[in-house]
């Protein structure tokens, strides 16, 4: 093995890796000493030469390296690697009562930085968003199966994030063969196709499972309307739910075919209609044939991908909910989302509360909504949570 390569850092930079923080940035780095390769392992040390953290390197990203563990007797190797991914199984295992979609590591927040992965029934979905975890990708699949005991497994390195790892796209079949086809999971009593290879993320928004299981509760005899539907998973809930009727919304044309598809899969006779159009547009027809519903949902996709969107995003986001509630019956409830990460709870909640204002409505925040629990954020790296909600109650 050749000699671990050091990494030290300026003197000062050291305290975002003392308070735990995993992200190095180029600009906290005095020197590299050694030749360390892209996702090589790197000793971080002080401008003292106080050991600080074990990292991986990424020469050509900004996040210069991401610390791996923070302890100097726990260096990663293979059988740490095996052990956290084992552990971060082993969290979810409460999930499989109500599901077969889970997501199973989710990068920083289990101390796995740039690594998701995702559980279909038999089949796993890998993400590699980083240079350490791309370089022990081998390592990583054997952890898995090892595991969870499921030996199919699909890497979908496609995110835009890899661009600035320096790392190119790539997708194929890392254990097992490719899907043949949609894989067919299960969520609370409702089938879902998901479509591993095309599909958004790795083909399902499994972190909307907790919010569709609200919505579903709520939904007996409900007129539902819910807006950039995808394929449908908040409607479906809503129709197994009982819902009297759901108007669903999307732009894409294959994403409501497979919408379609999964009404008839699970046997929905309740009236539900697809409707391919823009939701700005729609909503704007809605209000002038003076359509009321009683549960509403705004699942837009991320407005602001970095926070030099964060003007544009939030006039999108406050234009939406109040269009939304213009629609919504007295009594009714929406529930509205912001998945991008440059939108802070806070700032989502002052978006929304200006969008009550010029609806000149009354309305009370029933509830704030997020991912669900295999969707954690680490408490030493708040920027791992992106997708907040409200539940508002229209008076
Ligand atoms: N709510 C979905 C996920 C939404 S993803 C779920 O839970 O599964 C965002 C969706 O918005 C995509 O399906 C995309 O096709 C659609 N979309 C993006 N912009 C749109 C627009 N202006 N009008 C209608 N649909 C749009």
């Amino acid at each position: 093995m050749t000699a671990i390569a050091t990494l030290e850092l300026h003197p000062g930079k050291e305290r975002s890796l003392l308070r735990r923080h995993p992200w190095i940035y180029a600009g906290a780095v005095a020197r590299v000493t050694g030749r360390p390769a892209p996702g090589d392992l790197v000793r971080v040390v002080g401008g003292d030469q106080r050991f600080l953290a074990w990292a991986a390197f990424s020469p050509a990203s900004s996040i210069r390296a991401r610390a791996w563990s923070f302890v100097e007797t726990e260096m990663p190797d293979d059988a740490w690697l095996q052990a956290r991914i084992a552990a971060a199984v082993a969290r979810r295992a409460a999930l499989v009562a109500r599901t077969d979609a889970r997501r199973l590591v989710f990068g920083e927040a289990d101390g796995l930085p740039g690594l998701i992965v995702d559980q279909y029934a038999d089949q796993l979905v890998v993400q590699l968003m980083a240079a350490g975890v791309d370089a022990r990708r081998e390592a990583i699949a054997d952890a898995l199966t090892a595991a969870t005991g499921i030996d199919r497994i699909y890497e979908r390195s496609d995110a835009a994030s890899r661009q600035r790892e320096g790392l190119p796209s790539r997708e194929g079949t890392l254990r097992g063969a490719l899907p043949a086809g949609p894989v067919v999971i299960r969520e609370d009593g409702v089938t879902y196709q998901v479509d591993v290879l095309r599909g958004h993320k790795t083909g399902f928004y499994i972190d909307q499972r907790d919010n569709r299981r609200l919505l579903a509760g709520l939904a007996a005899g409900r007129r539902v309307l819910n807006c950039f539907c995808y394929t449908g998973g908040f409607s479906l809930a809503a129709l197994r739910g009982g819902a009297a009727e759901a108007w669903s919304i999307d732009s894409s044309a294959d994403a409501l075919e497979v919408a379609r598809a999964q009404q008839s899969l699970n046997h929905i006779e309740s009236p539900a209609h697809w409707i391919q159009a823009d939701v700005f547009d729609a909503l704007k027809q809605f209000a002038s044939e003076r359509r009321q519903f009683d549960l509403i949902v705004l699942d837009p996709p991320k407005f602001a991908p970095s926070v030099q969107h964060l003007d544009r995003a939030t006039r999108a986001y406050k234009q939406l909910s109040l269009a939304a509630l213009r629609l919504l019956a007295p009594g009714g409830r929406l529930l509205t989302f912001s998945c991008s990460g440059a939108v802070s709870v806070d700032l989502f909640q002052k978006v929304v509360a200006g969008a009550v204002i010029d609806a000149r409505v009354d309305a009370q925040m029933l509830a704030r909504l997020a991912a669900g629990e295999d969707h954690p954020m680490s408490m030493t790296h708040p920027e791992g949570e992106y997708l907040k909600g409200l539940m508002l109650g229209r008076l």
